[in-house]
């Protein structure tokens, strides 16, 4: 493909504008950078695919501006997928629900069921709404590489190669949506993010959590696929491997006894989680063979945490 200039802005109605003429935008979300297209626009949704190198069998996430574009896309909703949306939009939560006819194959891989979120970010919501359209969007990296927290990681990344970055601040919780199946009954945790299981119990009781391997992790595909890796090995721990000699970082909650090239200690789980991504593009651009990732309890945003650093430690 070749080379586009790529426009930077502050302002979320310069940006949907892009989005209006068939364009491709990143935009900040409360979770990570997101990669617009206009949904009903085939051309536009393939643009996304072509800048990430996103393989096609993975689906995108449909994003609204506002609750009343959730007809447009969803074909019907259980009372559990109405819970849902009652109590977490706009927020870090996505439902997967099944498609209207108008909603392309492409966008979700051929599925005949969408993702829907509505982002709880002031910046993302005044974008979507200039745009008056949902938007599909997966994250803002190119495919396989950790997804972008802040305008600079997008630009790294796809500079040249999609239309314009809505600039905003760094995101909040830096890591993707929790993403639920409601296709099925009781709806399926598909993906841990910022809205735990507990909370979505608290709404919705039976809610099932997919257990590694089970049968079930076909009906999301981009699990399949490799996922925020950084160029470093990922290790889990908070010691240096034996024997290990090469140029290592470490980030954690405490700190620790060895010595590090790069090291970063966060107050809170959500501080590392927010940090996590950023840190390990920070990383790769310093030449880190090893990062050491220190475990955390698996409550809370810590479920979601651990479960991108398994990722990127497989990776
Ligand atoms: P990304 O925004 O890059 O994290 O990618 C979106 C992710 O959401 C996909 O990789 C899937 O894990 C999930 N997803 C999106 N649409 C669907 C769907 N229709 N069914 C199941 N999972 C989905
Ligand atoms: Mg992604």
């Amino acid at each position: 493909m070749s080379a586009i200039s790529t426009v930077r802005t502050t302002d979320p109605t310069e940006a949907a504008g892009f989005i209006i003429r068939g364009g491709v935008v990143a935009f900040p979300t409360e979770t990570v950078y997101g990669l617009g297209a206009a949904i009903f626009d085939e051309t536009a949704v393939r643009k996304i695919f072509e800048a990430k190198g996103r393989p096609g069998d993975n689906p995108l996430i449909a994003h609204i501006g506002d609750v009343g574009q959730v007809e447009l896309l969803a074909l019907e909703l259980s009372s559990d997928a109405e819970r849902l949306i009652e109590h977490f939009f706009p927020g870090p939560l996505t439902i997967v629900v099944k498609k209207t006819d108008a909603v392309p194959a492409i966008a979700t891989a051929g599925l005949d069921t969408i993702g829907i979120r509505m982002p709880n970010s002031e910046l993302a919501l005044a974008f979507l709404r200039e745009c008056g359209k949902p938007i599909v969007a997966p994250s803002a990296n190119v495919s396989g590489r950790p997804s972008p927290t802040t305008w600079q990681a997008v630009l790294e990344d796809l500079d040249g190669k999609i239309d314009c970055i809505l600039q905003g601040e760094p995101t909040d919780i830096g890591l993707e949506s929790t993403v639920v199946n409601c296709t099925v009954e009781p709806p399926l945790l598909l993906r841990r993010g910022a809205v735990s299981i507990d909370e979505l119990r608290a709404v919705v009781p039976l809610i099932r959590e997919l257990a590694s391997g089970e049968a079930g992790a076909e009906k999301s595909p981009g699990l399949r696929h490799k996922h925020y890796s950084p160029r470093a090995k990922v290790a889990i721990g908070r010691e240096l491997p034996a024997g290990f000699a090469g140029r290592a970082a470490f980030i954690g909650l405490h700190t620790s006894e060895e010595i590090f090239a790069e090291t970063r200690v966060a107050n809170s789980a959500e501080e590392y989680a927010a940090a996590l991504f950023e840190f390990f593009r920070e990383c790769d651009r310093g030449g880190i063979e090893l990062i050491v990732c220190e475990p955390v309890p698996e409550t809370g945003i810590g479920a979601a945490l651990m479960d991108r650093i398994r990722r990127a430690a497989e990776g």
